[in-house]
């Protein structure tokens, strides 16, 4: 690891000034950053620690019955909070499986949507595989290489990566909305497009610009009938192979609306459109529900290795979905 500098920052003014620097790096929980500066993913220059910021780990109940999360919020913090809990329990779910208790405690909801691919070459630390992500124009070694983790929508030729983040896929199902500062003014991004697909970029992960830091997510509509599965290979303390966020509105047992949001399959979280679609008027768990959700699947492309991957997310999606209805 190289050395680098290292300072805390004590407001978001400090942040934003500190940030007109171009060789200045956020520390939140630090734990992706350090792994990226242990194995020569990133080497930063100077590292300014954000996570003493004082009121961006607030989260508070919306007049509309949403709730907005300060980036600065452990995941832990941000999974126990009651508003949280009782008025998206798709995010909820979505944290707890997540990573491992001890991560929880210092991993921010800020800084997980920019954790990186977990594409084994991607993180290999021998400083020549492959990897258009990581060397720019070497080519990808997942392609026709192991890819049994990787894409099934939205890859080309150039990455065929998958995003990790679990929080992220509730986000997009919820149509959340990351909030930024910037020394030239602040976004409201859609956390449905927060993330680039390949073709959009393979160098640079999510839209927001150098210099600009999240300070809140917000969710602005309750979704208390919403659910998050997630398959893996083992019970805790694994990455996704694949998973669904489903949020539903019902009347009786009939789709009224549906949103869902598959994890695992792309570089950013996949919304199942055309099954948001075709679901409405359908009821749950009715064969011509499960046909509207595989369906969906139509134009799903999988590689030499990971074909198990489309029936699979389908099936996850139908029982995200009877979990989501039996909340009510
Ligand atoms: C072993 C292991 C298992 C894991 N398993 C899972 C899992 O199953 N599911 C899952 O979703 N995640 C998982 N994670 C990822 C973990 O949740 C993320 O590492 C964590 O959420 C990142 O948050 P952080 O605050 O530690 O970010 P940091 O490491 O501090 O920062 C990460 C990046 O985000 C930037 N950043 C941080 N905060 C901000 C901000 N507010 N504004 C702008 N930029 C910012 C930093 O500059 C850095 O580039 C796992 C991680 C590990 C190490
Ligand atoms: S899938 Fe993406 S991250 Fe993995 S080797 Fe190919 S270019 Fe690199």
């Amino acid at each position: 690891m190289r050395p680098f500098s290292y300072a805390r920052a004590r407001s978001v003014d400090e942040v934003l000034t500190t940030l007109r620097d171009a060789d200045v790096t956020l520390l939140a929980g630090g734990t992706e950053l350090l792994n990226w500066a242990r194995i020569g993913i990133e080497h930063p220059v100077r590292v300014l620690d954000v996570a003493g910021v004082p009121g961006l780990d607030a989260i508070e109940p919306l007049d509309d019955g949403g709730v907005r999360i300060g980036a600065l919020a452990t995941l832990n913090e941000a999974a126990r909070d009651a508003h949280v809990a009782h008025r998206v329990p798709v995010l909820a779910q979505a944290i707890v499986k997540s990573a491992s208790a001890q991560l929880r405690n210092l991993a921010t909801i800020g800084g997980n949507p920019l954790q990186r691919t977990r594409c084994p070459y991607f993180r290999s630390d021998d400083g020549a595989t492959p990897c258009n992500r990581r060397r720019p124009g070497s080519g990808c070694s997942a392609l026709h290489g192991v890819n049994e983790r990787h894409a099934i929508f939205g890859w080309t030729e150039e990455c065929v990566a998958t995003h990790p983040s679990d929080p992220a896929v509730a986000l997009a199902c919820l149509d959340a909305t990351v909030v930024t500062e910037h020394p030239e003014g602040g976004h409201r991004l859609p956390a449905r497009t927060f993330l680039r697909l390949p073709g959009e970029s393979v160098t640079t992960d999510s839209v927001l610009r150098p210099g600009e830091f999240i300070v809140a997510v917000e969710v602005t509509e309750p979704a208390p009938l919403s659910a998050y599965v997630k398959v893996r290979e083992r019970e805790s303390y694994e990455f996704a192979l694949v998973s669904a966020a489903v949020a539903v509105e019902l009347d009786g047992d009939t789709v009224v609306r549906a949103r869902i949001a598959l994890g695992g399959v792309a570089m950013r979280p996949w919304r199942l459109e055309a099954a948001e679609r075709n679901l409405v008027g359908l009821r749950i768990g009715s064969p011509q529900a499960r046909e509207a959700v595989h369906g969906a699947f139509a134009d799903a492309r999988a590689l030499s290795g990971n074909a198990y991957k489309i029936p699979l997310a389908g099936n996850t999606a139908l029982r995200a979905l009877q979990d989501a209805a039996r909340q009510s």
